[in-house]
């Protein structure tokens, strides 16, 4: 079984501290047979500030080092999470313009709309289920407007309120009642030549579960990338076999690892 790990953290991004040289190691003992380093791009933080400086030179070379430190054991690839893109588009390709060139990149949405004062899902969720689901569609028009943009290869974590919700505040939502926005954003991302992730989330529910891999699979997707999301080395490589297993129950045929921007499927 070919095993990639397509979301990781290293301390390049801002709520990360782990070289990237140790990343590579730690997926090295894990088994991995490819990893790719996704760290944080974020159009605007939560709030209006903007994060305008990005040391891409100095990141380059921390990533030369750790292809040194893999030495052929790992195929090492290059990306970015580039989150809340549609808050500033012109900045966004302004960023895709400087930065060196990827060979993946997540589009994600960590924020609510501007109704809510753009505030991160993280902050923003609560034990109240009536608001829950007021935020969840919120969430859904934003990741629509990022489906409509396009400019990326997979959409990140579809289902992240439920993580925040449930496991922060003991919740039991789910995007049920939402099917039609949901096969929309499928939909709208596979015109554009988009695909998902299916983050494993630390080894809790996947983002997303069965119901919506189904319905994407229903929909004619095909590109499915694995990613833990680590942060730390603990969660590297965490259900990546485990949910290969649940994306062939769900009638996939092969999941998806890129190499400058193009897909490369591998069978399941
Ligand atoms: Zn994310």
């Amino acid at each position: 079984m070919y095993l990639a790990d397509y979301h990781m953290h290293s301390r390049w991004s801002n709520d990360a501290h782990i070289p990237m040289a140790d990343m590579v190691l730690t997926a090295i003992d894990a088994g991995l047979d490819e990893i790719c380093f996704t760290d944080h791009v974020e159009v605007k933080s939560s709030g209006s500030d903007m994060r305008n400086y990005f040391d891409w030179p100095a990141l380059s070379a921390e990533y030369a080092a750790a292809q040194k430190v893999a030495d052929g054991r790992i195929l090492l690839r290059r990306g970015v999470e580039l989150g809340e893109a549609t808050r500033d588009i012109s900045w966004c390709e302004e960023l895709r313009r400087q930065m060196p060139p990827m060979d993946f990149i997540i589009g994600s949405r960590h924020q609510l709309s501007a109704k809510y004062g753009n505030e991160d899902l993280y902050f923003a969720s609560s034990g109240d289920p009536a608001l829950a689901l007021d935020q969840i569609r919120d969430y859904l028009q934003q990741v629509l407007l990022l489906a409509k943009w396009g400019n990326f290869s997979v959409l990140g974590h579809l289902t992240l309120p439920l993580r925040y919700m449930n496991e922060n505040h003991g919740l039991h939502m789910t995007f049920d009642g939402f099917e039609a926005e949901v096969e929309e954003i499928f939909r709208t991302l596979i015109a554009n030549g988009c695909g998902i992730e299916v983050n494993t989330n630390r080894g809790h529910d996947p983002l997303p579960g069965e119901k919506w891999l189904r319905l994407y699979r229903g929909c004619g997707g095909e590109i499915v990338t694995l990613g833990s999301d680590a942060h730390t080395r603990e969660f590297v490589g965490c259900n990546i076999a485990q949910q290969q297993e649940l994306l062939r129950a769900c009638g996939f045929r092969a999941f998806a690892t890129f190499e400058k921007m193009q897909p490369v499927f591998h069978d399941l």
